[in-house]
């Protein structure tokens, strides 16, 4: 069985008020009876004494009681339950409370038993009597005997006292319960509510509406965290659907020119209007290659633009990783004669090594290829406040004004007129930069046409 966040908190709610109420009333009730049956034993304790001291007190000289008095305190007592019976020394009796009026004694008594049974129906309670002797200075002068329910019996009073404190119990408990009622209501709807908008933002996502985002703040930690991880999601599916696009548009376009030679040459040569020479079919030949380089330069930008969102970071030199690099080169630069200086000087990056490689590579290989024979390359590392920046300067051919904000696009290659067989498919630099990006850092291009360009790549120093 499913039930909805909302009423499983709601109930969980209710449950822990009733259990809390449930078990307080009867620790209270425990208690309460507890610590009131002692009292009320105390108190008879003490209303006893109180009537012999009373009765004492009516002793006058020469044996003489006041009568009246005794009778007056007797008539009291018994109407708060007790039974009197007072006697002389010699065992003469000077009031009994069953003489003066036995009917009232039963009558009392059996009230008070129908009232506790009413409310203990165990109350083992039973009719006791206790004797006090009465003395004054010359020695014992007589005998109360107070006859009552004991250990202890509660009268009307007693029993409202008890009836009120239950009543305001149940009272308290069912405030409690509607309030955790209400409480938990409204608590389950401002914590399930946004959790419903990540519901729908989640299905919109799976529908393919990537651009859907979910607006609301959340003051819970954890529904924060969620609303935050499922706007990434979407933001990482929205990039890699735009990227998807893009791809397939960009695959289209570079493949189109190459394709359409090659199919007319082909037609042109099975039509017979060309004779199918060596000439024509290393040309077709020359096209079928550039395809292939191309769809494996694809292959690795796809490759890239989707892992270049997770980066393997390591603390390493990159002093040291350049002169690698540079040692791999060597024979290239010493062959196409150009000279390559690089300043080696230690500095500590945490980064993507593999990546960071990549980047030093493209960078180098375009230097390379786009400096003329008795040119110069330069690699410095400077190392600034927070940033490593790495500077890659060559005195090529440089990149046209017009050309500089475009050569990061896939496919761009500002020398159109190039041999497209010998130069690069154009998205060497687009790797590049989309790992710098990557990283947090930034590539910049200057560039003078014929006179050469500096790229400059800064990477945040980032503490491992
Ligand atoms: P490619 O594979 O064509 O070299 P890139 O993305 O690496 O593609 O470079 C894009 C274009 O930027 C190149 O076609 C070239 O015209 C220009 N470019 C890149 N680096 C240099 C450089 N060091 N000197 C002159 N032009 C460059």
């Amino acid at each position: 069985m499913k039930y909805s966040f909302r009423t499983k908190l709601s109930l969980s709610y209710i449950a822990v008020v009733l259990v809390s109420v449930l078990l307080i009333s009867i620790m209270m009730n425990q208690l309460l009876d507890k610590h009131f049956r002692d009292y009320i034993i105390q108190n008879q304790e003490l209303k006893n004494k109180a009537v012999v001291s009373q009765v004492s007190q009516q002793y006058k000289a020469g044996g003489i009681w006041n009568t009246e008095a005794i009778e007056n305190i007797c008539i009291n007592a018994l109407e708060q339950g007790m039974i009197i019976t007072v006697k002389d020394v010699s065992g003469n009796t000077i009031w009994d409370a069953r003489a003066h009026d036995n009917a009232q004694c039963e009558e009392i008594l059996s009230d008070m038993a129908d009232n506790m049974h009413s409310r203990y129906p165990h109350w083992d309670g039973s009719y006791v009597e206790n004797s006090y002797p009465i003395t004054s200075d010359s020695g014992d002068i007589g005998t109360v005997t107070i006859g009552y329910y004991g250990p202890y019996y509660f009268n009307d009073s007693d029993l409202e006292f008890i009836s009120t404190i239950n009543r305001l119990l149940m009272g308290v408990g069912a405030f409690s319960l509607v309030l955790s009622f209400l409480v938990g209501s409204i608590m389950a709807k401002r914590l399930s509510s946004p959790i419903s908008r990540v519901i729908d933002t989640a299905q919109m996502i799976s529908k393919g509406y990537f651009n859907d985002r979910i607006t609301e703040e959340s003051s819970t930690i954890e529904t924060a965290q969620l609303t935050e991880t499922i706007n990434n999601l979407a933001e990482t599916l929205e990039h890699q659907e735009i990227l998807r696009k893009r791809l397939t548009g960009d695959v289209a376009h570079e493949l189109r020119t190459p394709l359409a030679t090659l199919q007319s040459h082909m037609e042109a040569m099975i039509d017979g209007i060309w004779e199918a020479d060596t000439e024509r079919l290393k040309s077709c030949h020359e096209e079928i290659i550039r395809i292939n380089r191309l769809v494996g330069d694809l292959e690795k930008l796809a490759r890239y633009e989707s892992e270049n969102l997770i980066l393997h970071k390591t603390n390493f030199d990159i002093s040291k990783l350049i002169s690698q690099i540079i040692k791999n080169f060597e024979n290239d630069f010493v062959a196409k004669n150009i000279e390559l200086d690089f300043e080696a000087k230690e500095e500590m990056i945490f980064a993507d090594k593999d990546k960071i490689s990549q980047v030093i590579v493209n960078l180098l290989s375009n230097a390379h290829k786009y400096t003329p024979s008795g040119g110069a390359v330069a690699i410095r590392i400077i190392s600034t406040a927070g940033k490593t920046e790495i500077h890659i300067k060559d005195t090529g051919n440089g990149i046209s004004p017009e050309d500089l904000p475009m050569i990061f696009e896939r496919f761009y290659r500002a020398d159109k007129s190039r041999n497209r067989l010998t130069g690069g498919a154009g998205i060497g630099l687009t790797i590049t930069k989309s790992i710098v990006e990557a990283h947090k850092g930034s590539i910049q291009v200057s560039s003078i046409a014929s006179k050469g360009s500096e790229f400059i790549v800064k990477l945040p120093k980032q503490a491992s």
